[in-house]
């Protein structure tokens, strides 16, 4: 089956995608201890913000809906971060769903100020379900701590992509359009005042620009009420320690914006 058709079937599995969703918020409930569920009324469409299962309904009489629309109207349901997790967990809007070993969502303070963005899980990332763990995270890890004097739950990390690309090959353009409602949501909810895309797929991705990070780094950019301060990927600057200096200085421009 190649990518079109399985986009295709995505339009027929809304119910098997919030089945599994389901199942993923059942394993880990029962990881926390939860023996028992109790028994709540289904939500309306129109319920409060926490409402999990609301998912509002294609206008009747409107065109047919893409699966970008798909995602982005199922996101929009999800009125926190948890609920939000929930059903990207049962995701399987393109091909990345039959090679992933679990989606990784993201992780970190639910009302970051800060927002880190990457371009897509890895290797370890899949294994372990968390964004920027391994060799690129220690290097994360370190801007964090000892660059910005925070520690890493105080911020928010995730990637345009939820699931790992196989050999860790760069996301296509079909991947990030399908995969961005999810992002974009997650953006709503934590509502950072900045926001940091790690190297250039993520910053061009944010920015809607293909460019160099040369052009798009070393500056602040106003995007939908938002600033975006790129700066190079972790994994680039393990392998081009002169570039610290310059990702250093992203970050106090980053920081700057916060404070100021
Ligand atoms: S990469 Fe994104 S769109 Fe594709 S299956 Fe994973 S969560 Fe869904």
């Amino acid at each position: 089956m190649d990518e079109t058709e399985r986009v295709a079937s995505y339009e027929e599995i809304e119910l098997g995608q919030l089945a599994t969703g389901l199942a993923a918020h059942l394993s880990r409930a029962r990881r926390r201890g939860v023996k028992r569920l109790a028994a709540r009324p289904a939500p309306a469409v129109s319920a409060g913000p926490r409402a999990v299962v609301a998912t509002p309904q294609a206008p009747r009489h409107a065109a047919p809906e893409g699966p970008d629309e798909r995602i982005r109207r199922l996101a929009s349901a999800a009125g926190d971060l948890e609920s939000l997790a929930t059903l990207v967990a049962g995701c399987e809007a393109c091909s990345l769903c039959q090679t992933r070993s679990q989606t990784v969502f993201g992780e970190g303070h639910p009302k970051a100020r800060v927002m880190f963005v990457g371009e897509a899980p890895g290797f370890h990332e899949d294994r372990l379900g968390r964004p920027f763990v391994g060799d690129a995270g220690g290097m994360l890890d370190r801007i964090i701590t000892k660059g910005m004097g925070l520690a890493r739950g105080d911020l928010y990390i995730a990637n345009i992509l939820k699931c790992r690309p196989p050999e860790n090959r760069d996301p296509s353009a079909l991947e990030k359009t399908l995969c961005t409602g999810w992002l974009q949501r997650q953006i709503e909810l934590v509502n950072p005042e900045v926001l940091i895309p790690l190297g250039r797929h993520a910053a061009g991705h944010l920015l809607q620009r293909d460019d160099s990070m040369g052009k798009m780094r070393a500056r602040v950019h106003h995007l939908a009420g938002r600033k975006i301060v790129p700066t190079y990927h972790p994994a680039y600057l393990l392998r081009t320690p002169s570039a610290k200096k310059d990702c250093w200085k992203d970050i106090q421009r980053a920081m700057a914006e916060v404070d100021g």
